[in-house]
């Protein structure tokens, strides 16, 4: 992947531990997500992030499942993580392991401990150890049951082992300090019974570890040497570091980085999962979704989502990066990938007085401008066509240059026609115009240098393919969903974040457009062809809008600028 890297303090750090040679130059990191969902953004970047650095120092990176808690944990969510990975373009080879992989041997590092005497079986309930931990301001207290003999814990950790206990009733604990400042440290629990089968181990084990207890541990299994991670582990750190300690095994070195959040999202996947449960989405891809598996049925490509990472870049200061940041990139991406089509969604029929009426001409459009090897195809031209409605104005504002009664614009790729006639219903309605067309301006230019302000997108009537269009939205109304402690997420939720347009009239081109194409539909907004698609019917999702200067400054109640007027004649062609 030829992304080219810029230093940061992750950098900076393995820089001084190759230059000391703590891990004799290797860099080994890894990618370690919990299969209790689906992947989002803030997991891309995490995943680049580990891979981008095994990539830049030639090391490697594993893909391991943090599959400690089956109570979460589904199949469903691991197939659908190793696909989204593979789909980002990151490889791991035959490194794809599990921390229930490691499930022995962290029982046997568990014995260890208790050996020592450094761990205990703790028959508090949940509520008096949660009562017993203390809080920030206040030491915690110890169990009455923290001092037992090591051959008493080994035998009732061995009794938790066989389901001799049910869930709630023991734990095994670390033994290291009730009053530390860090809450921790207060004798966390390492192992607790589970009455769930994994998706792996199925009913072996009736005790699981916690991932406080497994994290470490695996990392150093695996022989990673640097454990990037997000902040809220900053504190877990001394703990991580405790147990390699006092088991005495590799040890790799944690570093934190501030986690990636995105304006107008939520992103964890407790609140992810609400949003599919509770319906407010079709399913974890909707394309609405900040999930992998949601941006690429929306239309975002692998490409885009690395380039935005790298542009994030990676910090210790936590913050939001506006959602149009992510857009800007996927618009960088498709403008050289996406092919140019003609679609109008929300049409507003034109008859062509002076055009024959059986002629139809086959006229050559340009495929992507911005890559010449796409080269063109044919679009069929007739008497009847369909515009965009809000192309026509028929007491157009001093800066709209689009169609009017009397003006004169350009039809890509066709002619230039003229409005005649404005055909309304009763109600003032518009329902379709009268134009003619000056036969000389074929092509789009006027052999006599006359000039137009506007090109217009068309489909020709009897040629057009209909197609169901959804259109989305943010899913939040509010740049924070989340900041309000008193009011809950969903209650910000967009209730226009889909619109659905049935039916669009798409160039006939298109007809043959299978689901994971995407296409710019000129002047509009790019689109992908869902898979939803039927051979009957097409289903584009919208994946982002073109920049719409004139839609921005008549929401800014402002005029576009003389630049901006130049930008968008330029990019409406
Ligand atoms: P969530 O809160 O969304 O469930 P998580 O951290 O619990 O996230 P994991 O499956 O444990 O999810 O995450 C796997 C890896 O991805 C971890 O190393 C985690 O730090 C990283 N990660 C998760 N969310 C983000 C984010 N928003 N930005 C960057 N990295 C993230
Ligand atoms: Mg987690």
């Amino acid at each position: 992947m030829a992304v080219e890297r810029s230093k940061n303090f992750i950098t900076d750090i393995i820089d001084a531990h190759n230059e000391s040679g703590r891990f004799e130059g290797r860099v080994h990191t890894r990618f370690p997500p919990e299969p209790n969902g689906y992947l989002h953004i803030g997991h891309a970047k995490a995943i680049c992030l580990n891979f981008g650095i095994a990539d830049q120092y030639g090391g490697l990176c594993n893909l391991r499942f943090d599959d400690t808690n089956p109570a979460k944990e589904e199949q469903e969510y691991i197939d659908a993580i190793i696909e989204d990975v593979r789909w980002l373009g990151f490889d791991w080879d035959d490194r794809l392991y599990f921390a229930s992989d490691y499930f022995d041997q962290l029982y046997e590092m568990a014995v260890e401990l208790i050996q020592i005497g450094k761990a205990y079986v703790d028959e508090l309930s949940p509520e008096e150890i949660r009562e017993y931990r203390g809080t920030l301001s206040q030491p915690g207290r110890e169990s009455p049951y923290r001092n037992r003999s090591v051959a008493e814990n080994l035998r009732l950790f061995e009794k938790m082992r066989n389901g001799g206990f049910k869930e709630g009733e023991a734990v095994l604990r670390a033994k290291i300090d009730m009053s530390s400042g860090n809450i921790n440290l207060r004798d966390p629990v390492m192992y607790r019974v589970l009455d769930a089968t994994h998706p792996r181990t199925g009913d072996k084990w009736t005790i699981y570890p916690m991932y406080d207890f497994a994290h470490g541990q695996s990392d150093s299994i695996e022989g990673i040497t640097h454990s990037i991670c997000t902040l809220e582990y900053e504190d877990h750190r001394p703990l991580y570091d405790w147990y390699l300690d006092n088991i005495e095994i590799f040890h790799p070195q944690q570093i934190e980085f501030a986690r990636l959040n995105l304006s107008h999202t939520i992103m964890s996947k407790r609140k992810l999962i609400r949003l599919v449960q509770e319906g407010y989405v079709r399913g974890w891809d909707d394309p609405r979704m900040p999930t992998i598996s949601g941006l690429r049925r929306r239309g975002y490509t692998p490409e885009a989502i690395r380039e935005f990472c790298e542009d994030v870049g990676v910090g210790k200061v936590k913050g939001v990066v506006a959602l149009h940041k992510l857009e800007y990139h996927i618009r960088q991406d498709l403008n050289r990938r996406a092919q140019r089509v003609m679609a109008v969604i929300n049409p507003l029929k034109v008859v062509i007085e002076n055009y024959p009426d059986d002629l139809v001409e086959e006229l050559e459009a340009i495929n992507n401008p911005e890559d010449e090897s796409a080269g063109t195809r044919k679009a069929p031209f007739s008497k009847v066509i369909y515009i965009e409605r809000d192309d026509f104005m028929e007491d157009p504002p001093r800066k709209f240059f689009r169609l009017a009664p009397g003006r004169e614009v350009r039809l890509r790729y066709a002619y230039f026609i003229t409005c005649t006639d404005v055909i309304k219903d009763e109600a003032g309605q518009v329902l379709e115009l009268r134009c003619t067309y000056d036969p000389a301006t074929r092509g789009g230019s006027a052999p006599d240098g006359r000039r137009v302000k506007a090109t217009l997108h068309w489909v020709s009537a009897r040629h057009a393919v209909e197609a169901e269009a959804r259109l989305y939205e943010n899913l939040f109304t509010v740049e924070h969903p989340e900041a309000d402690p008193d009011r809950d997420f969903t209650d910000f939720i967009n209730p226009n974040s889909l619109t659905v347009v049935d039916p669009i009239y798409a160039e006939p081109h298109l007809a043959a457009a299978r689901a994971g194409e995407l296409y710019q539909f000129e002047r509009l907004a790019y689109f992908i062809v869902d898979e939803d698609s039927t051979p009957e019917k097409l289903v584009f999702n919208r994946t982002v809008t073109l920049r719409d200067q004139w839609q921005k400054a008549r929401k800014q109640g402002g005029k576009p600028g003389k630049a901006k007027r130049r930008k968008r004649a330029a990019a409406s062609g």
